[in-house]
């Protein structure tokens, strides 16, 4: 597919192709490289949403991968072997995902794989992993940096612990999770055990969480942020983005921290750098 003349020249382009516990993918693209984070969409579902963003499935360099929870990997396999591209993930998470689909080919033909907390180069964008504290393996986020622009994805951690928040100071594109409401999630249908789960410091960041980050701690510098892996149960957009609001408020413009919201159903128009 031939791309639209006016992205062809754009810097770098960030788009979110669906984000929460039914499946996470985004791509980064600069002008030279396009990365695939997280493949937790069916490949057919993800070459659609490629396509309807006006990108090209085939022209992706690679994919790397945060955590081996099917709502990050499930589409892994099949993409991989359409692709024939290299795929990044840790040791740890590739075992635990190999030990985890006993029933599934989990061969990658082109596996690179990275220790937690280092940074390598995937064509012109510089990839820099960092430990998040989550109930999986080896659990990572990432920050991306090409063309002067930072890209920073960090969902599925429990808490916002202080290498974290350093890993976030100066990105231009923040995509930082607001999972559940406490309330909604407190009288919400969930099992006890589940509930506990969600709210452990292994599990997923509150709205209330966020907030206190972005009142307290977040430098306030990018130009988007996009609230993602909100749970279908226990949250509701509107709520995330009130709570979100209210912290950010003193600090919101028309070049500062512009809100978005990821959604699980469809892909986000692009966020261009
Ligand atoms: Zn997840
Ligand atoms: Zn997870």
């Amino acid at each position: 597919m031939v791309r639209p003349a006016i992205l062809q020249f754009m810097a770098v382009r960030v788009t979110v192709l669906g984000s929460g516990s039914k499946g996470n993918s985004t791509l980064i693209a600069s002008s030279r490289t396009r990365i695939l984070v997280d493949a937790g969409l069916s490949c057919r579902e993800t070459f659609k949403r490629i396509r309807q963003v006006g990108e090209d499935p085939c022209a992706i360099d690679a994919i790397v991968i945060s955590h081996e929870h099917s709502d990050h990997v499930c589409g892994l396999p099949v993409l991989a072997r359409k692709l024939k591209i290299p795929v990044f993930m840790s040791g740890p998470t590739n075992d635990a995902w190999d030990r985890g689909c006993r029933e599934q080919n989990t061969h990658l033909d082109c596996l690179e794989l990275f220790a937690a907390g280092h940074n390598w180069l995937i064509g012109d964008i510089s990839v820099n992993s960092f430990t998040v504290p989550h109930d999986a393996a080896d659990p990572v986020a990432f920050a991306f940096r090409a063309e002067g622009v930072k890209v920073c994805i960090v969902t599925d951690l429990g808490y916002m612990p202080t290498n974290v928040r350093e890993q976030i100071r100066g990105c231009d594109v923040l995509m930082i999770e607001s999972n559940h409401d406490l309330e909604m999630l407190r009288i919400g249908p969930y099992p006890w055990s589940v509930k506990q789960r969600v709210m452990s410091r292994v599990g997923h960041l509150s709205n209330a969480a966020l907030a206190e980050f972005f009142a307290n701690d977040y430098d306030g510098g990018a130009a988007y942020v996009v609230l993602a892996h909100l749970s279908e149960q226990n949250n509701h957009p509107e709520i995330a983005r009130e709570a979100a609001e209210r912290a950010l408020e003193p600090r919101r413009n028309l070049l500062h921290n512009r809100l978005v919201l990821a959604s699980q159903s469809q892909a986000l128009e692009p966020i261009t750098l």
